[in-house]
């Protein structure tokens, strides 16, 4: 287990458990958590204590690869996390007004999306919440150290890395509780947006227990049929089923719900595709966010032609549809969920991060 995995109450019982006052353990929750620090830079606390903090609570961090773009705007980066040593990847991107990580629920994904690179590696765990949160920790580090031109300081957190965040309900739940802390990062809700492929009774907790926290669904077809084999669960959610479920999330939350829709040539990327979609978004208001399918080594799929996009984009806005493209950040650092994670193989031991870093290497709990 990770430090990162402990709540308030939980480190302060593990502290007094050693003898610490409990202002200690709030010192060193608000310093793990509101600057984002590694034990070593907790000058505040005494070296004996940091030690022990380090073997028994380890920040469960390591940084096995880093690869940047967009002139140092877009960082991806394939963590080790936890004692079990999952690796996943983490993105971090910086916009002039904004800067928002990416990151991973599970390592890989069952869902079995087959133009997705996390779907062609299949599940092989779930994170725990600690995990979870520990990458926005990361984020939160990095942030600092982004181009001049962004805010430099961590504004939003989105689930759309590896894995599929409702299928990890519990852990997810529990990091953003977490990362919403007064007394840690404190993130608002209104800043963290969970990206899912449509589990219905998951929609369906998210907005009675984090009404707050933004949805956005991944259609990418908008008939029964083209949809089931795009994206296997709607066999189990159609249609039908899952915009109901997107309404009554509107209805109770109050906020607009968001469309993900990956353009894939010749697929799913028709005027027709985009008529029934225009229906479904204008009753659902929502915001339709078009993905240029970023390729994959696991599927023949590519993406649409940039006028095919253009003449998508005009049907949704003649049927009074709020669409977006989305920039395609950090193409060439393989920025598609799950891609630098298949180059590196489940063993990835890679340590020129730890060379970039000037870290010693290896040791568990060093972060950043
Ligand atoms: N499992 C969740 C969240 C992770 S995937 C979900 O599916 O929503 C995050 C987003 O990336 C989803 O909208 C997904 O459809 C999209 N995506 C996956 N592979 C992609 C690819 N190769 N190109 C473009 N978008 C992709
Ligand atoms: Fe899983 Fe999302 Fe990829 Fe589908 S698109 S396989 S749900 S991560």
């Amino acid at each position: 287990m990770s430090v990162y995995d402990l709540s308030p109450d939980e480190l302060t019982e593990r502290l007094t458990a050693w003898g610490e006052p409990a202002f200690r353990a709030k010192q060193v929750y608000a310093q793990l958590w509101k600057r984002a620090a590694t034990y070593e830079e907790m000058s505040d606390v005494s070296s004996a204590l940091r030690e022990r903090l380090a073997i028994d609570l380890p920040l469960g961090v390591e940084v096995l690869d880093e690869r940047t773009a967009d002139r140092g705007a877009t960082r991806k980066a394939l963590l080790r996390l936890g004692e079990a040593g999952h690796v996943i990847e983490t993105v971090l991107m910086g916009y002039p007004d904004r800067v928002t990580v990416c990151v991973s629920s599970q390592v890989g994904c069952a869902m079995g999306c087959g133009f997705c690179a996390t779907g062609q590696m299949g599940l092989e765990s779930n994170l725990t919440a600690g995990e979870i949160a520990a990458q926005v920790v990361w984020a939160k580090r990095e942030a600092a150290r982004l181009p001049e031109v962004t805010p430099q300081r961590l504004t939003n957190v989105v689930f759309m890395g590896m894995g599929e965040p409702l299928a990890n309900y519990r852990p997810v739940h529990e990091a953003i509780v977490r990362l919403m802390d007064p007394a840690g990062m404190r993130l608002g809700a209104r800043h963290l947006t969970v990206s899912t492929v449509g589990l219905v009774p998951g929609i369906e907790r998210l907005s009675v227990e984090l009404p707050q926290v933004g949805l956005a669904v991944s259609l990418h077809a908008a008939d029964d049929e083209l949809r089931n084999e795009l994206v296997p669960p709607n066999r189990l959610y159609p249609l039908a089923e899952l915009e109901a479920a997107m309404a009554a999330w509107r209805d109770r939350t109050r906020r607009r719900p968001s469309i993900e829709w990956a353009m894939i040539d010749g697929v799913n990327d028709a005027d027709e595709q985009a008529g029934k979609l225009a229906a479904i978004a204008y009753r659902l208001r929502a915001h339709v966010n078009l993905i240029p399918l970023n390729p994959t080594p696991g599927s023949p799929s590519r993406p649409s032609p940039t006028r095919r996009i253009g003449s998508f984009v005009h049907v949704l806005e003649a049927g009074g549809v709020n669409v977006t493209i989305r920039d395609t950040r950090g193409r060439r650092i393989d920025a598609a969920c799950g891609q630098l994670r298949l180059e590196h193989g489940a063993d990835a031991t890679v340590t020129r991060a730890d060379r970039l870093r000037g870290t010693s290497g290896g040791a568990r709990g060093r972060q950043g």
